[in-house]
């Protein structure tokens, strides 16, 4: 334990010296993914479409990395992501961060070697009781992402809502996922992704004191927000995500999921998050009795 770096210590040495001032762009787009599966179908099972709606294929995922990189838009690992967030972007035109929530193993095992592929930075958020489960990356998966390209950061312990949480639950889902990963990867863990989006003030107050410096939020927007590292929004890409609609948000255009957004976010203030996620998951046609490792 007494070798892992804590915070405040320096991130690991690849990452600055892959850092050049002149390649950080002013802003930033964030895309988040979720599970990149091979071949165009993939059976989750029992898992329900609310926790797989989010997925795309391998070769879907590779057609998006090539309309990103057609855009001439690089992308941003930690050291650049922290530079662009304290106002030390310097590039005018757009920057793209790549995130996977939930630890999944094809996130792992299939997207980070196309990234590498192509020297492109992600930053990969865990679930630490999902690890090893099926579905889900195991611990040497996660060990293996090369820490020069790719940032692991926390995604709580379970997945519960954490807006909805007592706050000695909130700091335990934050505090327990963050040593967990700390010990396996042993390295420093600072990046974290609310589950679900369920963010508050209390929330990012304590993600703040547990240590989490840089904060990966569901709110549509172009980053850095008023936020700042607090609160870097987030694009949901999907399946159904097209050429054209990757180039508008890489060119920071987010005007119709701004709407969209808009009228959904009637239904999720007069329900409450937990009960508005239980009618999208009935809508979505999802028996009682499917497996939910969502369950808010
Ligand atoms: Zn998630």
């Amino acid at each position: 334990m007494s070798e892992i770096a804590r915070p405040g210590a320096s991130v690991a040495p690849a990452q600055q010296v892959s850092l050049h001032a002149t390649t950080v762009p002013r802003s930033f787009v964030a895309v988040a993914y979720h599970d990149v599966h091979p071949g165009d179908v993939f059976s989750y099972g029992s898992l329900g479409r609310s926790a797989t709606m989010y997925h795309v294929s391998e070769r879907v995922f590779r057609s998006q990395l090539d309309v990103i990189q057609a855009a001439g838009v690089s992308s941003l690992g930690e050291a650049a992501l922290r530079a662009c967030l304290d106002g030390a972007g310097t590039r005018d035109g757009p920057g793209c961060v790549l995130t996977f929530d939930d630890g999944w193993r094809g996130a792992v095992e299939c997207a980070a070697p196309i990234l590498a592929e192509r020297g492109i930075t992600a930053f990969f958020f865990v679930v630490s009781g999902f690890i090893g489960r099926r579905f889900f990356a195991d611990q040497e998966g996660l060990r293996r992402l090369d820490p020069s390209l790719f940032t692991i950061g926390s995604h709580g312990v379970t997945h519960r809502m954490l807006s909805s949480l007592a706050s000695q639950e909130i700091f335990a889902e934050l505090s327990d996922s963050r040593r967990r990963l700390e010990d396996l990867l042993g390295r420093a863990v600072r990046c974290l992704s609310i589950p679900g989006g369920a963010v508050d003030r209390r929330v990012l107050e304590i993600a703040g004191a547990v240590g989490y410096d840089c904060v990966f939020t569901s709110t549509l927007g172009i980053n850095p927000t008023a936020l700042g590292r607090r609160g870097i929004a987030r694009i949901g890409a999907k399946r159904s995500t097209d050429p054209a609609t990757l180039r508008r948000w890489l060119a920071g255009d987010l005007r119709r999921e701004r709407a969209r957004a808009a009228l959904l976010a009637v239904p999720k203030r007069l329900l409450g998050m937990r009960r508005y996620l239980k009618l999208r998951r009935a809508l979505l046609a999802e028996s009682v009795g499917h497996e939910q490792f969502f369950e808010p």
